[in-house]
């Protein structure tokens, strides 16, 4: 049996944040429990044969999903096949989303981490990146869920905003290490086609800060969460000991993971699978002809080498040298000593007890030198 994290995607919100280039969607609200029938019939289909090791329900917003809906999927997930009782189960949600009823649904069916999209604490950042709540409502969901017992706690944060000064982001970030969670997420602001802020960029409506700004941005973030006991375990991500997202992990070790929904992808033992990412398609589908898959596609080894260097390289443990022998049959250096030899040069990468990990400097830089391992 194969072992795998699970994904499972809601694609609902209540309205588009301006910079969201996610699969999700305002107004759907009608498809809601159709949409949970589709995807209970898909979980039952998928995962039937597999050893589920993590589950990460994200959107969207989860939390935005009916009552009736979460009745629905907490079925599925009652019958499927875990690696240990207490495997780390995630939900996603948006401050003023949560509510008593659905958690403890949540409680019964084993979720035992929160993920809170929070991006900023000044109320004008809020509102310029389209986000429907306030500071208040993200503190309320916050000692609503450490009421209810939930004692492991992630904050998204978002730097880079457009007119942010750097005061103002180390203003967010103080503010929410006071509520200590064991979990912090910060990415910078990426202008993604398709969304509002890119029309506004492609105008020349929108003032971002500078690279120089950013990189301090960057830089300091490192430097407070580390003062308070947050450690740096990836690019974007900084966790309290022992409470590293296991999940994610899983990504970015190259490891087994199913994901159902709309949009969702798959990646099981060398094979990528992407689902219907259209709502109403997606259910119809899953209704008629039980299968939701609109691609396949075999990664060739060339693409295995290269997505498991740079998605390891994204961790501070980076890539383990022998993990890459192992799986690969040749060793790293036949591969990539030049371009390894460059960077450790330019002490961007560091070689050390068998890992291959990127410098604080390179962490900086980690686009350019992860652009170099593409063969
Ligand atoms: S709440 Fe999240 S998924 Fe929904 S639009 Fe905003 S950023 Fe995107």
């Amino acid at each position: 049996m194969n072992t795998v994290g699970l994904y499972i995607h809601i694609p609902f919100c209540k309205n588009k944040c301006f910079y969201c280039d996610f699969p999700s969607f305002s107004g759907k609200e009608s498809l809601m429990v159709d949409y949970a029938k589709a995807l209970s019939k898909e979980i039952d289909n998928s995962c039937q044969d597999k050893l589920i090791s993590t589950i990460f329900i994200g959107g969207g917003t989860p939390t935005y999903l009916c009552i009736e809906g979460w009745k629905i999927i907490a079925e599925s997930i009652k019958n499927l096949n875990f690696v240990s009782k207490d495997f780390e189960f995630t939900v996603e949600g948006n401050p003023n989303s949560f509510n008593e009823e659905q958690l403890e649904i949540f409680k019964t069916m084993g979720v035992n981490r929160i993920s809170m999209g929070l991006q900023a604490v000044q109320e004008h950042h809020l509102k310029s990146i389209g986000r429907i709540h306030t500071i208040e409502d993200f503190k309320k969901s916050y000692i609503m869920l450490r009421e209810n017992g939930f004692n492991n706690i992630n904050v998204d944060l978002m730097f880079g905003l457009p007119n942010q000064t750097l005061a103002e982001w180390i203003e967010s970030l103080e503010q929410v290490i006071e509520l200590k969670p064991e979990h912090l997420s910060c990415y910078s602001l990426i202008i993604e086609e398709g969304t509002k802020f890119y029309n506004l960029y492609e105008n020349e409506s929108l003032i971002l800060p500078n690279e120089d700004v950013e990189r301090d941005m960057y830089a300091v973030t490192k430097d407070i969460l580390k003062k308070n006991g947050y450690e740096q375990y990836e690019i974007s991500n900084y966790a309290k000991k022992g409470f590293e997202c296991k999940h994610n992990k899983i990504y970015w070790q190259l490891n087994n993971y199913v994901g159902c929904g709309s949009s969702s992808h798959s990646y099981i033992n060398g094979i990528r699978y992407r689902n219907e990412s259209n709502i109403e398609k997606y259910i119809g589908r899953m209704n008629e002809s039980n299968t939701v898959v609109v691609e396949e596609f075999k990664n060739s080894e060339k693409d295995d080498i290269e997505e498991f260097m740079f998605l390891g390289l994204r961790l501070n443990d980076g890539i383990d040298i022998r993990e890459f022998q192992h799986r690969f049959g040749v060793s790293i250096f036949d591969k990539y000593k030049d371009i390894i030899e460059k960077y450790v040069h330019m002490e961007l990468l560091n070689l050390e007890e068998n890992r291959l990990f990127l410098t604080s400097k390179g962490m900086e830089f980690s686009n350019q030198v992860m652009a170099d391992f593409i063969l």
